[in-house]
């Protein structure tokens, strides 16, 4: 491709001026060029409650790819915004703003906005105790992963074809 080409790139909120800066740069001085265009994505943090996920520290995400046994028992180990057991719970009730359970429910695998709100108010009045919401985190993610890698065989080809690989 010679020409000039439209451009969208992913960034983090905290890039929102760089991609400012790229614009106004292109606008003043690359006449005939597209305007950057970019989406905005949360990012989330390790599930593991480590800052971020990181390659050297595989439990702190998991890919499509990996066995569904290894994704269920990262989730497991996941940390929640629990208090140490059930009675506490029951009584003081969860944190789910610091719950990474309730973050990747929020983010991705669960689509219900009303759900969401109300499992909020649950774990905050203690009616919602972690082991169950985990395993219908776990059942959800793996329902997703399941169906992106049915669709994803079925577009192998196409995309092979697409990029020109045998
Ligand atoms: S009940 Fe759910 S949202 Fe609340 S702390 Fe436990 S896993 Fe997180």
């Amino acid at each position: 491709m010679e020409n000039p080409q439209p451009t969208i790139v992913p960034v983090g909120i905290d890039q929102d001026p760089h991609i400012r800066l790229t614009r106004d740069l292109t606008r003043r001085y690359y006449k005939g060029y597209f305007i950057p265009g970019a989406t905005y994505h949360y990012l989330l943090a390790g599930i593991d409650g480590s800052d971020k996920m990181a390659k050297r520290n595989p439990n702190s995400y998991f890919t499509f790819n990996e066995p569904l046994e290894s994704i269920e028992k990262k989730i497991m180990g996941a940390l929640t915004g629990g208090r140490k057991n059930k009675k506490e719970q029951q009584k003081l009730g969860g944190e789910p703003q610091k719950c990474m359970i309730y973050k990747m429910l929020m983010y991705t695998f669960e689509e219900d906005d009303e759900k969401l709100a109300n499992d909020f108010e649950s774990c905050i009045k203690g009616e919602l105790m972690c082991g169950d919401h985990k395993r219908e985190c776990i059942e959800k993610v793996l329902k997703f992963v399941e169906n992106h890698r049915k669709k994803k065989e079925k577009l192998l080809d196409k995309a092979k074809k697409l990029l020109n690989i045998d």
